[in-house]
């Protein structure tokens, strides 16, 4: 289920139901200005972003996940509230961006990355049906170019995003990892969906793209252990975007994607707010 929120027309909504009838006219000229002007977008805005809690995924190898340690909450003696606390959390796990440096030693870190890697035209290229029936299916350049085929080609400095339908699965640890084991040994049984690397290959030499991401823990699939399509991507300065939620919410095309990770200087990633824009 896709978290949509309504910026402009609620906002004009809201701002019309308060106007006197003496000042109407003038109250909701100036009222469609400032709602229309107030944010980025006046149609929907979908969350493709998981909440970080106790149940959020984290790579086998993590043992603690996300901690949010409780601080202060309550009413001070001044008579105020007030509530603050306190998290840590390895960078790759939840909603998060691998940077390029996570596996190029030369890569840009996290803080590097280009905004106009981040901040673009997305494309969602449905492989739902072939995940269903292979959870350690590899997106392939036919899938790509079936995409093509039906919705036009991939735009030069697209955000790909790349929808297995495995979001749906989360929080669940077994089902959307394939096992719910935790240590070394639990990444020799992974089983999810990834991106073939001669695909990412194919993404990078043919189409520019400026991100891709998809809906599961890793861009290379379950079973993977050489993470060749993380190597290619990461060679080409190409961020990557996992463990994405709401992709069922995006049409094929036709949206822009904001992307923005926690800024930390030095990071291999980082955790990830992302949203998305459809255009129509
Ligand atoms: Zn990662």
């Amino acid at each position: 289920m896709a978290a949509i929120a309504h910026g402009g027309a609620m906002g004009r909504i809201a701002c019309a139901l308060f106007v006197s009838p003496v000042s109407l006219m003038v109250l909701v000229a100036g009222c469609l200005v400032a709602c229309a002007g107030a944010g980025p977008t006046s149609g929907p805005i979908v969350d493709l972003t998981h909440a970080f809690g106790a149940d959020t995924l984290y790579w086998p190898t993590d043992g603690e996940g996300f901690v949010h340690e409780r601080g202060s909450a309550g009413y001070t003696e001044a008579g105020y509230y007030y509530s603050a606390h306190r998290f840590r959390s390895a960078e790759h796990g939840g909603t998060h961006v691998d940077a390029p440096v996570h596996f190029a030693e030369h890569g840009v870190s996290v803080d590097a990355i280009p905004l106009t890697r981040l901040v673009g035209q997305g494309v969602r290229v449905d492989v739902r049906a072939a995940c269903a029936s292979d959870p350690d299916y590899r997106v392939t350049v036919a899938d790509l170019e079936r995409f093509e085929d039906a919705h036009g080609r991939i735009p030069t400095g697209a955000i790909v995003l790349l929808h297995t339908g495995f979001a749906s699965r989360w929080p669940d640890r077994e089902r959307y990892l394939g096992t719910a084991d935790r240590g070394p040994d639990a990444t020799h049984r992974l089983h999810f969906p990834g991106l073939h690397p001669d695909a990412a290959r194919w993404l990078v030499a043919e189409r520019a793209i400026a991100a891709v991401g998809l809906d599961t823990a890793s861009i290379d699939h379950g079973p993977s252990q050489d993470f060749a399509t993380h190597q290619v991507l990461a060679a080409a300065g190409v961020p990557v975007f996992e463990n994405l939620a709401s992709l069922d919410g995006l049409p094929p095309r036709e949206f822009r994607v904001v992307a923005l990770p926690m800024k930390i200087a030095g990071g291999s990633g980082a955790p990830l707010r992302i949203l998305a824009f459809p255009q129509r």
